[in-house]
């Protein structure tokens, strides 16, 4: 994986433009000074909406920048939209969020969490990483996690994979992509771990599709397994954990059957579901 950085006279611009896994690409734009000032956009003084206009090309990262001018339209188009439907959406959102919902997802860009729940800005608390794995070493995601439950107090967790999903079949096929491989050894450690469940299926895709759901399962059972859950359960705060799946192919999320509100139930419910695609495997 190579990424690039460098600073437009106007911003900066991250890529990562070389991935094997297509859904790993990367881009970053941030509105800055020439000193190198970040800035916020929106009320900031230094911030436009259309100061991309008068730089059509970035000649240190190759692009045009013009090429992302649809995207700042369509930006407000939308936010025209929600206040066509919503008057004084966005000055009642600033004031606070307080969603009850934690997405526990992959970064995939066809997963998108709010659109495919049907959920507005404020509704939803997301997390998303390449394979939606729960590490119990991952600072990231239990930093999202503790700040969803204690702060926010989300009353459901969501873990939510996806069919067909590039990380878990190139964990399955063994694929190597350089440092991604370390981060896809979790979902291979999921693979061998089921090894038994899954070797009377000989279908690839049936195959990426089976580990997919055991991947998910999985990873709501060590989400269960967090000090944060396990605290918040302790303390009797209202919490539910749940094992979802999306489809690509028909824009359908399954409940897989996993929902855990207590910590004594969370092996179990995960037992359950496993043997549910034991024998659907058979
Ligand atoms: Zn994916």
């Amino acid at each position: 994986m190579q990424m690039l950085v460098g600073f437009h006279r106007r911003g900066m611009v991250a890529v990562l433009p070389e991935c094997a896994i297509p859904s790993l690409a990367l881009v970053v734009l941030l509105c800055g000074t020439p000193g190198g000032k970040l800035e916020a956009a929106g009320n900031h003084p230094g911030a436009s909406c259309r100061s991309l206009d008068s730089h059509p090309y970035d000649a240190q990262n190759g692009c045009r920048m013009d090429d992302l001018e649809h995207l700042f339209r369509s930006n407000r188009e939308w936010a025209s939209s929600i206040l066509r439907s919503h008057p004084g959406f966005f000055s009642k959102l600033a004031e606070q969020q307080s969603p009850k919902y934690l997405w526990i997802g992959c970064s995939d860009s066809r997963v998108p969490a709010n659109e495919i729940v049907g959920l507005l800005p404020g509704e939803l608390f997301v997390h998303r990483n390449v394979g939606n794995v729960v590490v119990h070493s991952d600072l990231n995601c239990l930093s999202v996690m503790q700040f969803a439950v204690e702060v926010l107090k989300v009353e459901h967790i969501i873990v939510c994979g996806h069919y067909g999903c590039s990380a878990v079949r190139a964990a399955v096929m063994k694929e190597r992509h350089g440092l991604a491989d370390n981060w896809l050894r979790h979902i291979q450690d999921v693979h061998e771990q089921h090894h038994e469940l899954l070797e009377v299926i000989h279908d690839g895709a049936t195959l990426t599709d089976r580990v997919c759901e055991l991947n998910v399962l999985s990873q709501a059972l060590n989400v269960c397994r967090t000090t944060i859950i396990e605290d918040a359960w302790a303390r009797q705060q209202p919490l539910s954990v749940s094992a979802w799946i999306y489809g690509i192919h028909d824009g359908l999320l399954r409940d897989l059957d996993f929902t855990s509100k207590s910590p004594g139930k969370a092996s179990a419910r995960y037992s359950r579901a496993v043997e549910n695609l034991r024998q659907a495997s058979a």
